[in-house]
């Protein structure tokens, strides 16, 4: 019998599925895995996706049908589908939150509001000055979607549409579109060659039709040619073309064209390995008979890249699919540069930088039956199908880029895809020169293999790094501004040695905070709980945390020689001027400017690369040599392979290791490593700088020893005295609210719900470090759980309470959000 009701997942927040009745007519074609379009609420329309097919009459009655089936072929195969399953049960996230972040927003169709003024109407009506601005906006005779408009617009428009004044359609909207090239092809009657000399002959004057056809014969190969190509190798016009297609000698197609690349070929053989990779490469093999999953820690430079790319081929060989994770899309275009040379068209990329349509495309290649055998991509790539996943490859493996923060569901994408790998018994490979503290402990534990590579490509030896007392050089005197006297020798010798000099400062902006000496006054957001961050490049004080800025009226002063800057007077006490705290890139490249006047300087920050152009510019000049010393944030620690650096300075290593939290050192440990690692990657031993307060401080001691199991070792006594990961199991619950009171309020019924049940491992409310971000308070309750416990039946306590919470007044009003294994 065939089945009557479907389970669907519709992306909201909800419920995990709704139980829709299928329509006679819809019987045949219904199955698991395909888009159906749903009605939900009054007048809303949804894509969602059928996940159960079943005969169980619902408790509840009035059962809507689905609407319309959209898809032919499932576009979920039933691994992603479980996939699904065991991140919304582990994440404790809707499935409607994983179906909207997992499936490229061109597959979405949906409701789309158009709102038109009735302008007749507006006769009988006297619209507010703030409603005027809205119908002055609506009145050019166009109809205007409503997501044109920002919520207080919205707020005017509704009105304007209770009284009559604008009119509201709704229309479901498909937010793909194939794409379509035109392609020319000869009438089929000249075919043969006695019509086709008579045709020339009749045409004979018109000697650009004939040029036209004659090369659209020799290029065509009775085959369409695409038209662009055909004008191009003719030199001929559109007009030209008209011609001959409105007497029906050519013919124009539509055809259907994809914008990802499914055709290039590989142009170079991959290299061969050396000794010492060689060695790798066996003992990955051999862990992987025995493991799921192997960690290859190998140093900065050390080729693990081209070791991914030989068991990328060994995978492919055997028929099998690969997917490499990177951490952030501007290293994807890099890597995807880098490999295309060796996969040609076997490759596809998958990131944030690709436009909706051609993500779209690339899912559907996938569920094709010839798709790419190696997908490069960011964390969302996990939610690719695969046909036959032989390997995931997680590069840079330690990289918070790989953790979800915002929306939910809040995962971790190195966890997801050792769970996707085992769904499809694929293998997993984690590389990175510095390995997350939980990895290298799953090492120990016996649940990953180990695989060490320590030797750099070419024998190149790893930097020499020095320490430098900036607190001893202040004493003496041996600073100018933010620079020791040996960081500038240094770096005049490294120029003179034709090398370049890549600067090192984790803040971005000039500094971080300006302060009146008087009064100690400090301007912060009004709606964070911050310091602004002054910007001279453009005058203001701006927040790096919902963007705020304040702009100076008055330019500054620069006094050169003493690289001091000041500011204006003191709002408060108007009494003397502010002056800058502290100091970020922006700071530092005017020091530079200063100190080596003669010497061609840049800048990678956010605020100079904005756009993956940018970026790109950025790097491309640094690598011909076009610039001496990049100056940069964390942007330049990370996979780009400098061949010229002969100095890497870090001029201010302690604010690393000033964070309140348990994850400080090995950031600060992992950060400096990896900086470092950019120096001297091809050829003589490079040299790191590192200026600190307390050169004492043991990370500095591991960092110059390159011994980074001095550094686990430490870290791991640290967090089992103090009961972090991975000696316990961490969530972490956040309270948000504009009310500080209701804010405190929720989060302490919250927490005191939790304790009945979980006692001391609730820890908290408290305040966060920063207690407010855009005008939201912030509070904070950590979770701790013994590892052997029942982690599950903790998770669903505290959603169970979570939604408890949310159904009482006022507490209802408060966000609530829950992350498991937080960062
Ligand atoms: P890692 O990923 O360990 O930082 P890479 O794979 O980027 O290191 O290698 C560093 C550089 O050395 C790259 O430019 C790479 O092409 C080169 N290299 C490494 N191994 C080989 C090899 N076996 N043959 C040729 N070049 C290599
Ligand atoms: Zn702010």
């Amino acid at each position: 019998m065939a089945n009557l009701f479907a389970d669907i997942i519709v992306p909201l927040p909800l419920s995990q599925t709704y139980t829709y009745s299928i329509p006679e007519n819809m019987k045949e074609q219904i199955a698991v895995g395909k888009r159906v379009i749903v009605n939900f609420g009054k007048s809303r329309f949804y894509t969602g996706i059928v996940t159960r097919l079943h005969n169980d009459i619902p408790s509840y009655d009035r059962i809507k049908p689905i609407t319309e089936i959209i898809d032919e072929k499932p576009i979920l195969i039933p691994q992603q589908l479980q996939l699904w399953y065991f991140m919304s049960a582990y994440y404790q996230t809707s499935l409607g939150d994983i179906y909207r972040v997992a499936l490229p927003s061109g597959f979405k169709i949906e409701n789309e509001s158009i709102v038109d003024l009735i302008p007749e109407k507006l006769e009988e009506y006297t619209p507010s000055r703030a409603e005027n601005n809205v119908i002055e906006l609506l009145n050019d005779g166009q109809s205007h979607k409503i997501n044109e408009f920002n919520t207080s617009q919205i707020k005017h428009i509704k009105h304007l549409i209770d009284v009559g004044i604008i009119a509201k359609t709704d229309k479901l909207n498909d937010n793909y579109k194939p794409k379509y090239t035109d392609f020319i092809a000869i009438n089929p009657i000249y075919a043969n060659s006695e019509k086709l000399t008579e045709l020339m002959l009749g045409i004979k004057r018109a000697k650009k039709q004939v040029e036209l056809l004659q090369c659209y014969i020799d290029i065509s190969k009775n085959q369409a040619i695409e038209k662009q190509t055909l004008l191009e190798k003719a030199n001929a016009s559109t007009a030209i073309l008209k011609q001959l297609t409105d007497k029906d000698i050519l013919r124009i197609e539509k055809r259907r064209c994809y914008r990802i690349d499914i055709t290039s070929e590989v142009e170079t053989e991959i290299h061969e390995l050396t000794e010492a990779q060689k060695v790798a490469y066996q003992q990955i093999k051999e862990g992987f008979t025995t493991h799921e999953s192997v960690l290859l820690h190998g140093v900065t430079a050390s080729g693990k890249t081209e070791i991914y790319i030989q068991l990328i081929k060994d995978t492919i060989a055997r028929g099998e699919q690969v997917l490499m994770l990177v951490p952030e899309a501007g290293l994807t275009q890099q890597l995807a540069n880098r490999m295309k040379q060796f996969f040609g068209g076997e490759m596809g990329i998958f990131h944030s930088f690709c436009s909706s349509y051609e993500r779209v495309e690339t899912y559907q290649h996938q569920l094709s039956d010839t798709p790419y055998n190696l997908i490069i991509g960011v964390k969302t790539s996990v939610f690719l199908p695969f046909k036959k996943l032989g390997l995931i490859i997680i590069d840079e493996e330690h990289d918070l880029g790989y953790k979800q923060i915002e929306p939910a569901p809040r995962y971790h994408a190195r966890d997801v895809a050792t769970y996707l790998a085992r769904l499809h018994k694929a293998k997993t490979l984690l590389g990175t020169a510095t390995p997350a503290v939980e990895t290298y402990a799953n090492c120990y534990s016996g649940k990953y293999k180990l695989v060490e590579l320590n030797e750099r490509y070419g024998k190149v030896a790893l930097p020499k790094i020095e320490l430098i007392n900036i607190k001893e050089c202040y004493r003496k005197k041996q600073m100018k501004g933010h620079f020791s006297l040996e960081m500038i020798e240094n770096i005049k010798s490294t120029i003179e040695k034709g090398q370049q000099v890549l600067l090192f400062q984790n803040r971005r902006g000039f500094s971080p905070y300006i302060k009146c000496p008087q009064c100690g006054y400090i301007p912060k957001c009004p709606n964070c709980d911050v310091s602004l961050t002054y910007h001279k490049h453009n005058n203001t004080l701006s927040c790096h945390y919902c963007g705020h800025t304040i702009s100076f009226d008055t330019k500054l002063e620069t006094r050169d020689t003493k690289l001091n800057f000041q500011l204006l007077q003191c709002p408060q006490c108007k009494d003397t001027q502010l002056t800058t705290q502290g100091f970020g890139t922006e700071q530092v490249e005017d020091e530079v400017r200063v100190l080596f006047p003669e010497l061609r300087v840049a800048r990678l920050d956010l605020d100079t690369s904005r756009s993956v152009k940018a970026f790109d510019s950025i790097i491309g000049a640094f690598q011909n040599g076009e610039i001496d010393i990049l100056i940069g944030t964390q942007m330049v620690t990370k996979g780009i392979d400098f061949e010229n650096i002969g100095l890497v300075g870090i001029l201010n290593a302690d604010n690393l290791l000033y964070h309140p939290d348990f994850r400080a050192t090995e950031r600060a440990y992992q950060m400096l490593v990896q900086v470092s690692g950019r120096t001297s990657r091809r050829t003589e031993q490079g040299k790191v700088l590192i200026q600190t307060y307390q050169p004492e401080h043991p990370i500095f001691q591991q960092i110059v020893k390159n011994d980074y199991k001095a550094f686990f070792s430490q870290d791991m006594l640290d967090r089992h005295a103090f009961h972090y990961p991975p000696y316990v199991k961490l969530m972490r619950i956040i309270v948000k609210h504009e009310d500080n009171t209701i804010c405190n309020r929720t989060a302490e019924l919250l927490a005191n719900k939790l304790k009945i049940q979980l006692r001391s491992r609730i820890l908290g409310p408290d305040t966060p470090s920063i207690a407010k971000i855009q005008n939201k308070y912030i509070r904070q309750i950590l979770v701790k759980i013994e590892i052997n416990a029942s982690i599950q039946q903790v998770k669903e306590i505290i959603r169970n309470e979570i939604q408890g919470v949310q159904l009482q007044k006022p507490y209802n009003t408060a966000n609530i959000q829950f992350d498991v294994d937080p960062i």
